[in-house]
């Protein structure tokens, strides 16, 4: 239990990566406050079986003023947030000819802006403590680019690129802050896009996975959202007190290539 004690907020935490995230740092112990919408109860009712303590906020992440009640409500609850992830995102696959602009804004918004907004307000308390841990959910679309993804991949690119900025902010206190950069994970939001591909090309679900895998991840192997958990667990730990500003891709290969 190397995080008893800590208090986490991991955004987009009720699926997905979010959610393995949350569970791998109450198993190390941490108090989680979640956040995200769709199956909050499920969600409340896993990490609290480890043992912690759970909060919940209904913050949109597109929403400054929602944001600053939520991390007023972590601060009123736990007393401040010692691990931050900045995990909450959509997607919206389409070329830019045809991008609906309120796609566009959203997901600058949600995928980007949010960071900033938690980062800030997260800052003063970790820095009162000396301690902080700063966890940006990127993407292999904030190393490299693929079409019809214009608005996301210039929000994780740019979320690539604050995650730089903060930790050089920050760098001589003992406050870290990283991007983990996965390439294909089967959650929700990739579901839709596997979907996509089977009605495209009349394939089965299993065919459409194989053939999402094989254009883009050598592996040929989903990531899994445990293994993302564990690999923040990493990067909370005293070993990685000085990994600083990096951008991780857990992506089978994806970004060797
Ligand atoms: P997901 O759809 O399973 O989960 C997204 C989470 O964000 C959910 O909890 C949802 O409720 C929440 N969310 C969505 N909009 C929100 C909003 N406006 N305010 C608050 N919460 C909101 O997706 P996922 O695949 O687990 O993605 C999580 C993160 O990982 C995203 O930032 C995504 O871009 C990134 N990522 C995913 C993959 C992948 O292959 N799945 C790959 C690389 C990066």
């Amino acid at each position: 239990m190397t995080l008893k004690g800590k208090t986490a907020l991991v955004t987009g935490s009720t699926s997905g990566i979010g959610l393995g995230i949350a569970l791998s740092l109450a198993r190390q112990g941490a108090n989680l406050v979640l956040n995200g919408f769709g199956d909050v109860e499920g969600a409340k009712a896993a990490v609290a079986a480890l043992g912690v303590q759970v909060a919940y906020h209904g913050a949109d992440m597109g929403k400054p003023a929602e944001i600053e009640a939520m991390m007023a409500h972590a601060a009123a609850t736990f007393d401040g947030v010692d691990i931050l992830v900045n995990n909450a995102g959509i997607q919206h696959v389409a070329n830019i000819d045809e991008f609906p602009v309120e796609r566009w804004d959203a997901i600058i918004a949600i995928n980007l802006s949010s960071a900033f907004h938690t980062t800030r307000l997260a800052l003063p308390g970790m820095k009162a403590r000396n301690w902080g841990r700063i966890i940006n959910l990127a993407s292999v679309h904030g190393l490299v680019a693929s079409a019809a993804k214009s608005a996301y991949v210039a929000a994780k690119h740019g979320l690539v690129g604050f995650t730089k900025t903060t930790a050089l902010e920050v760098a001589t206190s003992g406050i870290t802050v990283n991007a983990i950069c996965p390439g294909w994970v089967l959650t929700p939001l990739v579901q839709k896009q596997v979907d996509a591909r089977a009605a495209r090309d009349g394939i089965s679900d299993a065919k459409a996975r194989e053939s999402l895998l094989g254009e883009k991840q050598p592996s040929l192997e989903f990531t899994t959202p445990e293994q993302l958990g564990e690999l923040a667990v990493f990067l909370c730990s005293a070993a990685a007190a000085n990994v600083r500003g990096q951008a991780w891709a857990v992506d089978g290969g994806w970004t060797a290539q």
